[in-house]
């Protein structure tokens, strides 16, 4: 006897949905992936691709080669039918759209970038979500050594094309700003010992401190040890414009800078804002404990887009991963009757990379509060379990091994 396969329906392939993907019976389901990505991308290890230490291809996994079987659309989700069970698609190769049906649908599709409205933003600022945002800091990076170095440059100009800047001073502009301290230290005095002295770096935040949702001792570890490495910061300050020559701040005061990096917070994805649907105050579609929408049988939301009522979830990889392992094990056991178990997280400690060897590390389970060089160790111990193949477990040692025997490649392609 032939059972029916149901048509589950994925949204993304962030950590949510590749850890459904992974985890899903495609016995029980004939699973479709719709999304405008055809790799997972381990975004813990995205600032470390700006400046050549990790290579790009060592942190995705292609979709397509990791879960055989299952059918993967490259496109977005533009709309969310709930009523006729659809999800109108739009391709992002080619003009096409069409309806995609569904029995079973979850919705993994993250957040975007908040820009806050400010103006330039958008024209001028880079992002750091995606492969191509990373490859963008790399080419303006090195485009702005080399300019610098051409005969007739002024000294001004060359201060402004050397200035970095980060609007955010939470885990992704710090880390920048850790990779850049790596890279002037060790990369540019070789390549570029001219101007490896008058590279400065600035961090921006309209919150009172770096790394808000850390400890304070951890907070003040990062603000002395990155006073001491030259970078600026700069907390509870606004930014009011971004320029292609720099920036605004309060007061009609112009900071010139040759690059802004906008990390400055989360905003709804597109299609979520659309959906009527409860969501929380930051706009999060809100699910029962079982990670179903509200009100809505078989459309499940995980991940950064999602939050199960009464849970207060951090936007981070290790709910999402965990909610998308959740959500295959509870897909896989439908029909066997079992009570609902539900979701619960399982907080593995956070840690953040800030360059040199150091790093701040709040382990959840001992609640111990480390700094410095044990606690890079343990950041790097917890990013190589979290790395999802055993290709990305060989490959981002031997990264990391290349750029330190032989330097960083930071070439004009
Ligand atoms: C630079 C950086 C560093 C980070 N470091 C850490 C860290 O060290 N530790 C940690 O825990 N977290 C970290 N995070 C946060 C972590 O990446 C997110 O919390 C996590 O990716 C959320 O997973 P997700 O599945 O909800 O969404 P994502 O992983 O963002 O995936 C969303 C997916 O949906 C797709 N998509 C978007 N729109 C649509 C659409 N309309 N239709 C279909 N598909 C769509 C996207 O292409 C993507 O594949 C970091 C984030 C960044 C940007």
């Amino acid at each position: 006897m032939t059972v029916e396969r149901k048509r589950l329906l994925i949204l993304g392939t962030g950590f949510g949905a590749f850890a459904l993907l992974r985890g899903i019976d495609q016995r029980a389901y004939d699973v479709t992936v719709v999304s405008p990505r055809n790799h997972f991308l381990f975004t813990p290890l995205l600032p470390s691709t700006t400046v050549g230490t990790i290579e790009y291809r060592t942190i995705i996994e292609p979709v397509r080669r990791r879960c055989p079987g299952a059918q993967f659309l490259l496109a977005k989700a533009v709309q969310i039918d709930l009523a006729a069970r659809t999800v109108h698609c739009q391709s992002v190769v080619t003009d096409a759209v069409w309806e995609q049906p569904y029995d079973v649908l979850a919705v993994a599709v993250g957040c975007v970038t908040n820009t806050f409205g400010v103006p330039g933003v958008e024209q001028h600022a880079h992002f750091l979500k995606e492969i191509e945002d990373a490859r963008k800091i790399r080419h303006t990076l090195v485009v702005n050594l080399e300019r610098a170095s051409l005969p007739g440059t002024s000294e001004e100009e060359q201060a402004r094309l050397l200035h970095f800047v980060s609007v955010g001073a939470g885990p992704t502009g710090v880390r920048f700003a850790g990779e850049l301290f790596d890279l002037l230290r060790q990369d540019l005095p070789r390549s570029y010992p001219h101007l490896a002295s008058k590279v400065r770096v600035t961090l921006l935040d309209s919150s009172q401190s770096v790394l808000n949702a850390y400890d304070e001792a951890l907070r003040d570890y990062v603000r002395q040890e990155f006073l001491h490495r030259g970078v600026t910061i700069h907390t509870g300050t606004r930014v009011q414009e971004v320029t292609d020559r720099g920036l605004y701040l309060p007061n009609h005061e112009f900071l010139p800078c040759g690059m802004v990096l906008w990390s400055a917070g989360f905003a709804r994805n597109p299609v979520i804002a659309a959906l009527e649907n409860e969501k929380d105050r930051s706009g999060r579609l809100l699910t029962d404990d079982t990670l179903q929408v509200l009100g809505q049988s078989d459309v499940y939301a995980l991940g950064d887009c999602a939050c199960p009522t009464g849970q207060t979830l951090p936007q981070l990889a290790q709910v999402a991963e965990q909610q998308g392992r959740y959500l295959a094990k509870s897909l896989n056991a439908r029909g066997q009757r079992l009570p609902a178990v539900p979701f619960r997280w399982k907080h593995w400690g956070t840690s953040s990379f800030i360059g040199g060897a150091a790093a701040v590390a709040d382990t959840a389970h001992t609640h111990a509060k480390l700094s410095g060089y044990w606690a890079y160790q343990q950041w790097r111990a917890a990013i190589w379990t979290q790395l999802v193949s055993v290709r990305s477990k060989v490959l981002v040692p031997l990264d990391r091994f290349r750029a330190f025997a032989f330097g960083r490649d930071i070439s004009k392609l």
